[in-house]
């Protein structure tokens, strides 16, 4: 019979809310360190860090936007989706009862707030994806902030005022356009998720993909590792900086995946996370449960 996992999920939440992930605050600290000492850059740096840690020890919200959560499920063969998707639903409901999530889900003609975190088939958002009977069930969840989701951006090339072909210079070229029309908003500094092609609504589901990357791996592929290499140090001579105060850090990373698309399309989309990168993921084998 298939366990209820319905207090295991409520923690996933409570952790990804509370705890930002070890790799995401490490580059924060970097940054700090980079920037010019006593400069507003800096100062910015230094109060998220203090926050990311009094959200830790008090296990209370790392923002008062708790975001959009959304999930991703790779369940093994033989679970139903339909009791897990129940769990899930349950765990954020609870979760919003004990303030780990800010009630965010307004109806989208009234603005009612259901004040559960619960709506329509997507809110939370809970994507399934079948894996072997005989493999982990993996959870991963990632709490998306509103500001930070406001400047993401969908372009479609060949772009003529921004010069941008089909190709990997194109889509540099409108990855840092995304980036200088933001102007810090969104909460600087933050990481980009681009996705290369697709249908207009897969393509976005592709950027959201990349950021649950870890933010120090590496490209399979050499030609999009590059370009993350190459957009990151681009977009951080902006002079845009934390919360758009200048400086040297205007986002922590860039993560690029290719998809498939139709010969007359070329999108590119950009998901822009904010500095309170919140994701997590639990793994489940053998009644065991682990966080990372
Ligand atoms: S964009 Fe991110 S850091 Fe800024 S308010 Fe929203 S969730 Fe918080």
């Amino acid at each position: 019979m298939q366990p209820d996992l319905t207090q295991e999920i409520l923690e996933l939440v409570r952790l990804t809310s509370t705890n930002l992930p070890p790799d995401i605050e490490k580059r924060l600290r970097t940054a700090k360190e980079q920037e010019a000492s006593g400069s507003a850059a800096q100062g910015a740096l230094d109060t998220i860090l203090k926050n990311v840690e009094m959200a830790r020890q008090n296990s209370t919200p790392v923002c008062q936007d708790t975001g959009t959560p959304i999930f991703y499920v790779h369940y093994p063969e033989g679970w139903s989706t339909r009791i897990l998707r129940e769990q899930i639903q349950d765990a954020v409901v609870q979760a919003t009862k004990k303030a780990f999530l800010r009630p965010n889900s307004v109806n989208a003609l009234n603005g009612k707030n259901t004040g559960n975190n619960t709506g329509d088939e997507h809110f939370p958002s809970i994507h399934f994806e079948e894996i072997n009977e005989d493999e982990p069930l993996v959870i991963e969840l990632m709490l998306k902030g509103g500001g930070c989701e406001n400047v993401g951006a969908q372009y479609k090339l060949p772009d003529s005022n921004l010069g941008a072909g089909r190709d990997l210079d194109g889509v540099h070229k409108v990855v840092l356009d995304a980036v200088f029309r933001a102007q810090g908003k969104g909460c600087a500094p933050g990481a980009l998720g681009v996705a290369i092609g697709g249908d207009r609504g897969s393509s976005y589901l592709g950027s959201k993909e990349a950021l649950f990357r870890q933010l120090d791996d590496t490209n399979p592929d050499s030609e999009l590792a590059a370009l993350e290499a190459r957009i990151t140090e681009d977009a951080n001579q902006l002079d845009i900086g934390p919360m758009g105060f200048g400086g040297k850090t205007t986002v922590l990373g860039a993560k690029v995946k290719g998809l498939h698309r139709l010969p007359a399309s070329y999108f590119v989309s950009i998901s822009y996370m904010c500095w309170a990168y919140r994701r997590r993921k639990m793994t489940v084998l053998d009644g065991k449960v682990v966080y990372r």
